[in-house]
């Protein structure tokens, strides 16, 4: 993720002592002269605007101010003595920074109205532009911060009910295919089933990215797709960046700042390339304990492919038949016909185990 500045704008801090509403940079209140505290935030403005004031720029970017440990005065970074007690700032606290104060806010705010005279300002004044009143009141219009608590209370009782169920089913699948009982089963038959692929390189249609694509393919055709999303920038990568957002700077300003990544495009084509595939297969099929394999005969150009081998033994119980099915030969050799063994089956009727009988 690499983060970029957009630029910086201006916080405010309200007065613990009268509720006056100060631009971020004032270090004591306008209206009563109080100090403002460490443990006092910087907050947002009702409209952010950035700064175009070299000068006031070069604030935002000095880093945190320092308060002072004799009188809790801020004072700029850089500072050695306190401007207002003279003390050594080296002992003093560096204002906290990195916090995240907001979204970036650039819509219109409505205009405050000056709780003393009536008169309108401007949504960032501090002071009535009319009377001189402060006006205290926060404008405090970005409230819709118990939307997504009201989101998750209104989660459809539908889907509760539907994944209840869906628990419910599984519970009773799993109940059902584990709960067994034992009976007592003799050999009835018995069966066996061996086959072997025959292979022969075929044209297969695949996918892929261009510099994947296998020597002596024929490229058929391509097109660009998102490949992967890296942190850092690339030549021809495409830039997606998140909301923009404040980050408290220390001295009253905050830097705006998005974390952006980006996207990485590359030709994804279709292609067909010679591979073996299965064309055809020989079988073997039986009773009784002799499997033999099918002789396999590829013809030119062909080999011989996988293979793949099923046993069958029918049990019968009190007139009752169970299959066992296995694809191992040691396994299937171990029942001759009419040997008697204890079964184990489930609730769906499958042989989930075989033990010799008594
Ligand atoms: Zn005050
Ligand atoms: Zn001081
Ligand atoms: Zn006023």
């Amino acid at each position: 993720m690499t983060k970029e500045t957009l630029g910086y704008v201006k916080l405010e801090w309200v007065c613990p002592s009268c509720g006056t509403r100060n631009p971020g940079p004032q270090k004591l209140c306008a209206n009563c002269g109080t100090a403002q505290p460490a443990d006092v935030h910087f907050e947002e403005v009702a409209q952010d605007e950035l700064l175009t004031d070299e000068a006031e720029i070069a604030k935002a970017k000095a880093g945190p101010d320092i308060h002072c440990a004799y009188c809790g005065t801020r004072n700029p970074a850089g500072s050695l003595k306190c401007s207002r007690c003279g003390a050594e700032l080296k002992e003093g606290t560096a204002r906290a920074t990195g916090r995240v104060v907001g979204k970036y806010r650039t819509e219109a705010a409505p205009d405050v109205t000056c709780p003393s005279c009536g008169a309108t300002n401007p949504a960032n004044a501090a002071k009535c532009a009319k009377c001189g009143a402060p006006l205290t009141e926060p404008a405090e219009q970005a409230a819709p911060a118990a939307e997504p608590a009201a989101k998750k209370a209104g989660l459809p009782m539908g889907c509760l009910i539907i994944g209840a169920l869906a628990v419910g089913a599984i519970i009773l699948f799993m109940m059902l295919a584990t709960r067994t009982k034992d009976v007592t089963g003799e050999v009835a038959a018995t069966a066996w089933k061996r086959v072997v692929a025959i292979d022969a390189l075929v044209p297969v249609q695949q996918q892929g990215w261009r510099d994947e694509i296998p020597q002596g393919a024929t490229l058929e055709s391509c097109r660009e797709e998102l490949r992967y999303t890296q942190k850092e920038p690339a030549a021809g990568a495409i830039q997606v960046c998140g909301t923009p957002y404040k980050v408290d700077t220390g001295s009253g300003y905050a830097e705006v700042v998005q974390d952006c990544v980006y996207q990485v495009y590359d030709d994804r084509c279709r292609y067909t390339v010679l591979a073996w595939t299965q064309v055809d297969q020989v079988v073997a099929q039986g009773q009784g304990d002799q499997p033999y394999w099918p002789a396999a005969v590829p013809a030119a150009g062909q080999r011989q492919g996988a293979v793949t081998e099923v046993y069958e033994v029918v049990f019968d119980s009190d007139g009752e038949r169970y299959t066992y099915r296995t694809d191992d030969p040691d396994d299937y050799a171990r029942f001759a016909v009419g040997s008697e063994w204890v079964l184990s089956i489930n609730s769906f009727g499958d042989v989930t185990d075989v033990q010799p009988g008594q």
